[in-house]
């Protein structure tokens, strides 16, 4: 029989979503005229705007002709799309970023996923904890880590804390790691990084040789002063790499498309101790394993842009972030504790009575038909915590929140 990577049969059981699925299967099947709402996995619900209908439908029409059919594309992205990126996200905000350090790609889960492999076989790694599982078990699978203990923990991984006392905000690594992730606003705790904490990082990571990995994938749903992107802090270009996605902030999670933003002066260290640029590395993986988005997709990426479709994506902004308000404010007046849910699709509450994340999505599950997501599915300090994603129907949402609130009563 032929090898296989063994790191892979390191891999906690069971990725969570399946085992959300599988205890709403059975329930469902128990209970068959129960209505189930389902407040978990993080995916938009409202149609594609009709600005981005039309893009891409345009799109497809210039394929059809002889003068606009075009083959494959730039790996990368095209330039119109480059440009319109590093412009409207970056430059009209104050930040220097060119076109060609937007690197276009079929979504951020692949590129933070994907960015570990242009690090050394064994660069040390340090992750928040709760974190977005795709950071550790990519570094799991390329053979970075020991074995998990019983929380799940890997050997060889440093974890950061997200506590109630540290406000959700990570302290800094004890010691000096290659590459560290952070998420800002935080899957699943819905904290955002204020300026003067990414500024410590941005300093720590310049002083240890660091690289920060910055996932803003939902930057769009900031509502108060906080930094949308790391490069808002100087010092940024020389230790950070950004992930940027279209699908939650303009649903596209069916779509796909996203970003990463590699600045000229970031450089790591090869093995003689030379420097060596990141965003050639990059590039040179893109070009051998990839050959680009979509025309039609890219096209969508750029009417995300336009005027009319920057008010559509926005008013579905809205209308998520007024279901996290309500969320918000009908879970406080039951007593539950609450955290996020102010600048990010999601809420992060503290699970009552001393219930584990299990027992609460049973409880949950059983007595009011809702179905959140465990907060020790994100890591062991997520224990004791559960998530609930604005991502659904005002109608549903409503009612998500009377049940919650009778089933507690
Ligand atoms: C949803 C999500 C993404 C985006 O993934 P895509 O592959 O672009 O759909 C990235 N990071 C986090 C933390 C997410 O929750």
């Amino acid at each position: 029989m032929a090898r296989l990577n063994d790191h892979y049969l390191k891999l906690a059981a069971g990725y969570l979503f399946p085992e959300i699925s599988r205890r709403m299967n059975a329930f469902s099947e128990a209970n068959p005229g129960a209505d189930i709402i389902k407040l978990g996995i993080g995916d938009v619900v409202l149609p594609l705007a009709p600005t981005i209908r039309q893009a891409m439908h345009e799109a497809i029409d210039e394929l059809a002709t002889p003068e606009g059919f075009r083959g494959y594309g730039p790996s990368e992205g095209y330039d119109f799309l480059r440009e319109t990126i590093a412009r409207n996200d970056y430059v009209d905000r104050g930040v220097r970023i060119e076109p060609d350090e937007i690197h276009v790609s079929d979504g951020s889960k692949c590129d933070s996923a994907n960015i570990q492999e242009i690090f050394a076989s064994d660069a040390t790694v340090a992750v928040t904890d709760p974190v977005y599982p795709v950071y550790v078990d990519t570094n799991v699978m390329a053979g970075r880590t020991g074995e998990a203990d019983e929380t799940g923990r890997y050997a060889g991984l440093e974890y950061l804390p997200c506590t109630r006392e540290n406000g959700f905000l990570p302290a800094l690594p004890e010691r000096p790691v290659d590459m560290v992730y952070l998420c800002s606003p935080n899957n699943p705790t819905g904290v955002v990084t204020p300026r003067d904490e990414l500024r410590k990082w941005v300093d720590w990571a310049r002083a240890n040789g660091s690289i920060i990995l910055f996932d803003a994938a939902y930057e769009r749903f900031i509502t108060e002063d906080l930094p949308h992107s790391i490069f808002e802090i100087d010092g940024a270009r020389e230790c950070a790499i950004e992930f940027r996605s279209f699908s939650k902030t303009a649903g596209f999670t069916g779509i796909r498309c996203a970003y990463i933003v590699i600045p000229k002066e970031l450089e790591g260290r090869d093995s003689r101790g030379g420097s060596v640029s990141v965003a050639q590395l990059w590039s040179r993986r893109t070009n051998t394993k990839f050959n680009g988005v979509s025309y039609p997709v890219q096209r969508a990426a750029e009417a995300v842009y336009s005027e009319a479709g920057r008010k559509e994506v926005q008013a579905n902004i809205d209308y998520y972030m007024t279901n996290a308000r309500l969320i918000l404010d009908g879970l406080a007046k039951t007593g539950l504790t609450t955290f996020g849910g102010v600048n990010a699709p999601y809420v992060w509450l503290k699970t009552p009575n001393g219930l584990d994340s299990w027992q609460f999505f049973d409880q949950l599950l059983e007595k009011a038909h809702v179905v959140g997501t465990p907060g020790s599915g994100f890591g062991a300090h997520g224990e004791g915590y559960f998530r609930l994603s604005a991502f659904g129907l005002r109608e549903k949402v409503e009612e998500a929140i009377e049940r919650i609130s009778s089933s507690l009563g």
